[in-house]
């Protein structure tokens, strides 16, 4: 049985955790005297770690993360207005099954892109494909198209995640035709793709950020329709860290600064 002749086929097979570790495994399955259905268990349990892994690298590159953010690097005692309850019910994704909204609401620097980020992820470990980009990014993209003659497929490609973050909704307010695109993204997605939002404006001012009432209105309802929302208050935990290390006294001195 010659040994490049099993290497090849567990290439060919792809089974290519079991092909580079073969020795190792096979030689732990040996010191712990397994029977052949522990080992056959061993070999599988390794390559089925591997293509976890893989899959989830490959979705989390897909996803375009601007940072890496997790949920246990969230420090929840920071910002006490957050219910540690309801962000861990989040990071089941059982909303991201149902096609779910989440807005996270609050000022500057108070982790609201930490959470989205850390959200998308658990998203991702579960298996659903994730896409986050910036507001201001979606409606440039969609605005181009439109004027490219290429919408629908951008549309299209937007619509196709199971999860769409779209970061910091209300820095900038949209063009009467970017609302009207963004309409159209939206009411794709609606009760098919989970969307989460953040936002530094509360959701009374989106009619300001989206320049048209009309459609402003027809956004929100379908956003909110099926919404969890998390509302932030507080300091920016940025200031907040520096603070404590005795970098800056405190939101004046840093005006002062800058
Ligand atoms: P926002 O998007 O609300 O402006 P960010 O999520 O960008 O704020 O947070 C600013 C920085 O502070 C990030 O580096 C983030 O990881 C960190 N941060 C914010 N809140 C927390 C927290 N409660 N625990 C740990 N890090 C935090
Ligand atoms: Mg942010």
């Amino acid at each position: 049985m010659p040994e490049d002749e099993l290497d090849a086929m567990l290439t060919r097979l792809k089974l290519t955790a079991i092909r580079d570790q073969l020795d190792t495994l096979l030689e732990q399955a040996a010191r712990a005297d397994m029977t052949l259905r522990e080992v056959l268990h061993l070999l599988c349990a390794a390559e089925v770690a591997r293509k976890d892994e893989r899959r989830i690298q490959m979705g989390m590159s897909i996803a375009k993360f601007p940072c890496v953010r997790t949920l246990e690097g969230f420090e929840f005692e920071a910002q006490p207005s957050i219910d540690p309850k309801l962000v861990r019910e989040l990071a089941t994704s059982r909303w991201v099954a149902n096609g779910d909204t989440v807005l996270l609401l609050g000022p500057p620097g108070v982790g609201k892109t930490h959470l989205a980020v850390a959200l998308g992820r658990e998203a991702i470990l579960r298996g659903y494909s994730t896409l986050f980009a910036s507001a201001t990014s979606i409606v440039t993209q969609l605005v181009r198209a439109h004027t490219e003659g290429r919408l629908e497929e951008r549309l299209t490609h937007l619509a196709k995640p199971k999860l769409l973050v779209i970061d910091e909704l209300g820095y900038l307010p949209f063009e009467a035709n970017a609302a009207h695109l963004f309409f159209q993204l939206v009411s794709r997605r609606y009760e098919r793709g989970a969307t989460l939002v953040t936002s530094n404006r509360s959701v009374a001012e989106w009619g300001g950020v989206f320049g048209d009432a009309v459609v402003a209105t027809a956004i929100l309802d379908r956003l909110l329709h099926h919404s969890h929302v998390v509302t932030i208050r507080g300091d920016s935990y940025r200031l907040k860290a520096k603070r404590k290390s005795g970098l800056v006294r405190d939101t004046t001195t840093i005006a002062a600064a800058t």
